[in-house]
Formats: C-alpha cells, structure tokens, sequence
C-alpha cells in the first residue's frame, strides 16, 4: 500500500510495545497470589467461567505448588486454557464474580491460570503429560470445519472419545481468530499455535488452505464422515459499512490490519501518520493500539454512537485513552476523500443525533446534514464481520436470517450437522471462552448421536 510508512519509531521499540503486556508471575508471586483465595463452597467465579473452571480447585494446587496437577484441573476442563488465560474478559467473567472484588480486589484468577499452565506450555507432550489422551478408537468420524477456538476445543473432545477428526480450515493455520485476529499485546501467536500443535498431537487430522463450499463441497463431508461440526465462526473479515469510495488506496479492514500484525514482524506492518479508525468495538480499539504503538502521529476512532453505547470493552477503551487516541462520538463517515494519487486524504463525516432506542434496546442513529471532514491518510474499517450463510445452504441446511435454524443445543436442521462457537453466537458470547465451551459441549453432543446411531 503506496503512502503508509514502516520506520516511525524503533523497531525494537516497536515489538517490545506490543510483546505481551502482562508479565508472568514467579513461583512466590503466585503461591502468595493463590494464598488470598477464600476457596469459596459453591464459589461464584466458577459459575461465571462459561467453561466451569474448578478455579478454587486449580487456585488451591498452586498453593500447594502443584502446578502441573493445578494445569490438569484447568485444561480437564478448557483445552484452551492458556489462551483463556490470557485473553478472557476476567473483570466481565470470573474475576468480576469473585467474592472479594468489592472489597480487597479479586484474585488474579487470569494470572494464575497463566502462571498453571505454562507448566505445559511449549512442551511437545504438554496435553499427554497434563492427562489428555485420545481415547480407544470407535471407528467413527467427523468432520469440523473452522480451527478456531470452538474447532479446536470439539476436535480435542472427540478425540479423546476415540472418534476420527479432521479439521478444515481455509487459512494457512489453525487458530482462527486466536491466531489471526488477537493481538500480539495480548497473546503472542505461539501460544494459539502450541495450543492446535496439542490438539495434533491426540491425533486430529488439519486440512489447512482448504475451504469447505469450494475446495471441497458439504455433500462430500457428508459422505465421507459420520457427522460434521460447523464451527466456522462469525465470517469474512469484510466490513459491512456503505462508505462511498471506501476502495481507494489507504483504505483497509481493521481485521486485515491486525492479521499482518500476527503474520509478519509487527515493525515491518506500514502505518499511516494520520489514522481514522471506523467504529468503537474491541476490533476498532485493537487496531487503534496496533496504529498508536507503531508510530502513528494522529489515531482517532470515530462512532456513530457514543462512549455510553460502544461495544468495546471499558478496559480497553482506557488503554487506548493511555496510548492517546482520541475517540470522535457522534460522527457517521459517508465518503472518502482522495488526494491526486488515489490515496485517502480525509474522511467526510456527518454529525449523528440519537433518537429513540431500536431493536437492539441502543438509541437509533439518526444523520444529519453538518458535515465534518477528518484529515487522514489511513482509515481501518472495524465495523463487522460478514456472516457466510452460503456455507448452510451449501450442507442443505435451514438457515434463520445469516445463521445456522437450531433445532436443539448444537442441533442444525440436519441431524448429522451440528455448529457452534461464533457461528452460532452474538454480542459479548463472540469470545474464546465461550467459543471453547460450545466445541466442548458440541462434541458431546455429536458423541451421543453417533453412539444412538451406531
Ligand atoms: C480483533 C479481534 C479481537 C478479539 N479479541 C478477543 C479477546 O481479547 N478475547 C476473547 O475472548 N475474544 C476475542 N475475540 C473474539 C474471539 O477471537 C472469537 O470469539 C473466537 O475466536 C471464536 O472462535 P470460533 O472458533 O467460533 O471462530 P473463529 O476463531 O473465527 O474460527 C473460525 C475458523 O473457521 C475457518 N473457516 C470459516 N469458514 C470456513 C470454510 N468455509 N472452510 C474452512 N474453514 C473455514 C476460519 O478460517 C477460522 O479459522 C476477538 C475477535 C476479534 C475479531
Ligand atoms: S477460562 Fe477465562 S473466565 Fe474461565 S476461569 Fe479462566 S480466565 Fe476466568
């Protein structure tokens, strides 16, 4: 892309401000960490775990400076647990729920699941060794299309019920949004690329750079396996916003933005001095951290809404707040504005009244005639993804509005395919825990129609 720039700050600076942001605990932080838990009866921030962690139970080895049996506990139950460990809403999820949080803080449960296990992180053996074997063959297979999270997580629970699995995936390697849409600040790519390594080495089979609807059709899965798992998550990274001129250079999807970051050494990732990210959700304020932390001079988000209706985490909003991004409410982008060379120069923008509040309960968005016109030569659209119910219909599947009918937890209207995760999922549920314990509960399910129809 002509116009953006590599360079503006160090670029050892670079990748060592967006190297993971928390440190790992030491062995004494974390026994003294563990040390506060009350191991509460009936403990609150289990049931806020959307996969039922036994986090006093795991809080409790570490206290007793079992880590691997502390590891155990943890991935018995979410295969992804070091990725959860890193990257789960803790202060929405188990962290927010724990009985001390109004008075002293909660335990750091995110940490200590971190400091657990990395016990088994990069180690080849690391599932094996944590007690996670497949289990004796039953000569059945199935099919999962999508490696994401809740790919992953099915794949690893039919193995370990003795089922055959392969796994589809049209990206080069599994991980899903875990490895191509997280950012590094949060989860180093090796931590989701040891996780799938797992997921291998009980014996999934990966058919990687291969489509399902176009390198292989749904009717062939369908013949040549027992079931299939839809776990093809919430879409293409292609923003559905009717922004006039919206093809011209300088223009680029957030997502594509934060995948070269994973890709490539993020210092070598082009930049530009004067960035406008579209949208106020957690994709818009990964971007505008990425944009900051690379040199950029100006980064500015810009909603239709304002900070009371934006999607993106409050967390997050105050880390881009630190890294002096500016937030632009109010503000609806119509065109863009190029200068002699096709580049983006600006974005001409309409100022926005709320009215009354429409389906989703958040006051309606109503243009106004005002313009405003952004200076910018970067713009990074992060207004959603683009659900794919062509795939549905390719399986003969019923579809509801862009998803998958459900006919029952997982069920589709075919009995033999079943779909789960981000595919499946809307608002705060589209996360790598929930998406982990939809691949988990799906595979059961699968487990219990292959074993009624044997
Ligand atoms: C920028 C960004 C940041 C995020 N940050 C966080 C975070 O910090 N914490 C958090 O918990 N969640 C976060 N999420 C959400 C989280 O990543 C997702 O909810 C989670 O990855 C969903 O898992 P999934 O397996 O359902 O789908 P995905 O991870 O999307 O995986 C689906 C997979 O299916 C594949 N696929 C799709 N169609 C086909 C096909 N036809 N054939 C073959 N393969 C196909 C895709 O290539 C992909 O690998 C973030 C999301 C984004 C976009
Ligand atoms: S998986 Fe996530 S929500 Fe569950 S205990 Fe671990 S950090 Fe908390």
């Amino acid at each position: 892309m002509g116009d953006l720039f590599t360079g503006l700050r160090p670029a050892a600076q670079i990748d060592a401000d967006l190297a993971e942001r928390l440190p790992a605990y030491t062995r004494n932080e974390a026994i003294v960490e563990a040390s506060n838990c009350l191991y509460c009866f009936d403990a609150p921030c289990m049931v806020a775990c959307p996969t039922s962690i036994d986090i006093p139970g795991f809080i409790k080895l570490i206290q007793t400076d079992d880590r691997l049996g502390s590891a155990q506990r943890i991935l018995e139950q979410n295969i992804l647990g070091s990725s959860c460990a890193r990257v789960c809403a803790v202060e929405e999820l188990c962290e927010q729920a724990c009985v001390l949080a109004p008075h002293e803080g909660p335990i750091k449960i995110g940490r200590l699941q971190r400091y657990a296990t990395d016990e088994v992180y990069r180690d080849p053996n690391g599932f094996a060794r944590a007690g996670l074997v497949s289990g004796a063959p039953t000569g059945r297979s199935v099919a999962v299309v999508g490696g994401g999270p809740a790919g992953l997580a099915s794949a690893a629970e039919l193995r370990i019920a003795g089922h055959d699995v392969t796994i589809f995936d049209r990206q080069p390697e599994l991980g899903g949004l875990a490895m191509y849409g997280i950012i590094p600040l949060r989860e180093p790519s090796e931590v989701a690329q040891w996780e799938a390594s797992q997921v291998i080495a009980l014996g999934a089979t990966a058919k990687v750079g291969c489509e399902v609807g176009v390198d292989v059709s749904g009717e062939e899965l369908l013949e040549q396996f027992d079931a299939v798992f839809l776990a093809n998550g919430a879409g293409r990274r292609v923003s559905s916003i009717s922004l006039v001129g919206a093809e011209a250079d300088g223009v680029e999807d957030a997502l594509e933005f934060i995948e070269e970051i994973r890709v490539q050494r993020p210092s070598d990732v082009p930049v530009g001095r004067n960035v406008v990210i579209v949208g106020a959700g957690n994709t818009a304020m990964d971007a505008a951290t990425i944009a900051a932390r690379l040199g950029a001079d100006v980064v500015t988000c810009v909603y239709r809404r304002t900070q009371g209706e934006m999607t993106g985490y409050p967390d997050e909003y105050e880390h881009c707040l630190k890294d002096g991004v500016r937030f632009r409410w109010l503000t609806q982008p119509v065109r863009v504005l190029t200068d002699d060379t096709g580049h983006v120069s600006g974005l001409e923008c309409r100022v926005v009244v709320l009215g009354e509040p429409d389906i989703d309960g958040r006051p309606r968005p109503t243009v106004t005639d005002d313009v405003v016109v952004i200076d910018c030569d970067h713009v990074l659209l992060a207004t959603g993804q683009l659900r794919e119910p062509g795939l549905y219909e390719r399986f003969g599947l019923d579809v509801e509005w862009d998803r998958p009918k459900m006919t029952g937890p997982f069920h589709t209207s075919d009995p033999r395919v079943f779909a789960g995760g981000d595919a499946v999922l809307s608002g705060k549920e589209l996360s790598v825990v929930d998406a982990v314990a939809q691949g988990r509960d799906a595979a059961r399910a699968i487990d219990a129609y292959l074993e009624d129809h044997a």
